[in-house]
């Protein structure tokens, strides 16, 4: 790993391109991107079945793209009953939570009118569950659970085939979370069908969940003609720690995201050089064995950086200008720093909250914003599966109160209409 202390030339520059690592679009990427959507939208299902056959080397038919009630019925066959039970356990602790952020249509009456918001859950979402390099289950139910809790109908999970049966964990977790519909389609393709709709796959208003590089970048192109959550793109985790940290818990850490992808970033920042130069050993010593070494040794090799400062509070200024997916806050009174934090999708806090157990069994959601998006995007929510219109009701009464502000701001604005919609009503 990369140690830079505030000595080192390198110190700003590298800060400034990690901070601002979101910002930068492979054209190469987006041209493909754009192709595949295209094609899509024109070739419907034929394209589908062609790019999954270029793509993750499996030729369907139409007719396979659908995964059948019997193929879930069966995935049960195929896991085992504590298995099936921590998901189980992992559903519940993921309802409990986001049950706490329903929100319920709200009316208030004052002098001139009765206002309000009516929320309303949107038809149709579609999640994607990543299955590139990984199978993801818990995503599966971070995505889909808070749709039923919103009370979303059509809940309709894509994930890319594999070589043989669907992965049975992919099937009891949507199961479990109320997934109404399962296709096996992934990367672009998927993103492309879910957005415009093909004789298999009806459209849907808005599409969640992470994905790589081609699956975050279809989204962003999307976003209008369908909704979009955020930018889930590859994992990130930032470690903020002082020298009592033990190096052996953030170099595990670390590499607990940056197994996820070869484009995973993770940072350290720390008050102690010694702490950088331990983790850093720590890293080269786990990673050896991990049945994902090739991908987490990448992933450290490209991106990861220890960042060495003098005080906490420049460690906390160092992690607002990155805005990680993941923050942790290594120290004895983590709470202290909370009202200092103003960017993260996440924050783990204190030295026994380990990012595994917010990816799998806490509650909280484990789709978040990464590439620096923490600045404006939140963790995926309940929030994300509702929209509000907003109520106005005035009686003649009440509308004769404030008949004169209206007309005289349309007539500021020209809106000669506008005016006589108002009048119209005393006439
Ligand atoms: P994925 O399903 O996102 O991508 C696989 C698909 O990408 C393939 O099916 C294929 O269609 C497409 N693809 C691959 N190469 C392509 C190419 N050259 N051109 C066009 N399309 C191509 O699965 P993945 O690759 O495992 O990536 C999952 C990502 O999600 C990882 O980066 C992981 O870190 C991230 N993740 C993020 C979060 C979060 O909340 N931010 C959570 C879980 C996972």
């Amino acid at each position: 790993m990369k140690i830079l202390t505030q000595a080192d030339r390198s110190f700003a520059a590298t800060l400034k391109k990690v901070a601002l690592r979101g910002a930068v679009q492979s054209s190469a990427v987006e041209k493909t991107v754009r192709t595949i959507l295209q094609a899509v939208q024109r070739g419907g299902d034929r394209a589908v079945l062609r790019y999954t056959k270029q793509f993750d080397r499996v030729a369907l038919k139409a007719e396979a793209l659908r995964v059948s009630p019997e193929e879930v019925k069966e995935a049960y066959h195929h896991i085992r009953k504590d298995e099936g039970d921590a998901l189980r356990f992992a559903a519940q602790r993921v309802t409990a939570f986001h049950e706490r952020q329903r929100t319920k249509t709200w009316m208030y009456q004052d002098e001139t009118a009765t206002l309000g918001q009516v929320v309303t859950p949107v038809d149709a979402v579609g999640v994607y569950v990543p299955g590139g390099k990984a199978v993801y289950p818990s995503s599966v139910l971070m995505c889909a659970i808070p749709a039923k809790v919103a009370g979303v109908e059509r809940i309709v999970m894509v994930t890319p085939p594999q070589k043989g049966p669907i992965n049975p964990y992919l099937l009891v977790a949507a199961d479990i979370a109320g997934v109404t519909e399962i296709y096996r389609v992934g990367g672009v393709q998927a993103v492309a069908a879910l957005a415009y709709g093909t004789k298999t796959i009806a459209k849907v208003d808005k599409i969640v969940g992470p994905g790589n590089i081609y699956v975050a970048t279809a989204k962003r192109l999307l976003y209008g003609t369908v909704g979009i959550d955020m930018i889930a793109g590859p994992s990130e985790l930032l470690v903020v720690a002082d020298e009592e940290t033990n190096p052996a818990h953030v170099a595990a850490d670390l590499l607990c995201e940056a197994e996820h992808d070869e484009d995973a970033q993770v940072f350290l920042v720390t008050t102690s050089e010694r702490l950088a130069k331990d983790v850093s050993k720590q890293i080269e010593r786990q990673l050896k064995g991990l049945q994902r070494e090739k991908i987490a040794s990448k992933s450290i090799a490209r991106h990861a950086v220890a960042f060495v400062v003098t005080t906490m509070d420049e460690a906390i200024a160092v992690a607002n200008e990155i805005a990680a997916e993941h923050l942790t806050l290594s120290v004895d009174n983590p709470f202290d720093y909370l009202e200092k934090i103003r960017h993260a999708g996440a924050l783990f806090l204190g030295r026994h909250t380990p990012p595994s157990v917010a990816d799998y069994i806490a509650g909280p959601n484990h789709v978040l914003p990464t590439g620096g998006s923490a600045r404006f995007f939140s963790a995926l929510s309940v929030h994300d599966y509702v929209k509000t219109s907003n109520i106005v009701h005035y009686t003649k009464e009440e509308l004769r109160k404030v008949r004169d502000y209206l007309v005289r701001l349309a007539h500021i604005e020209g809106f000669d209409a506008h005016a006589k919609s108002a009048e119209s009503r005393f006439s």
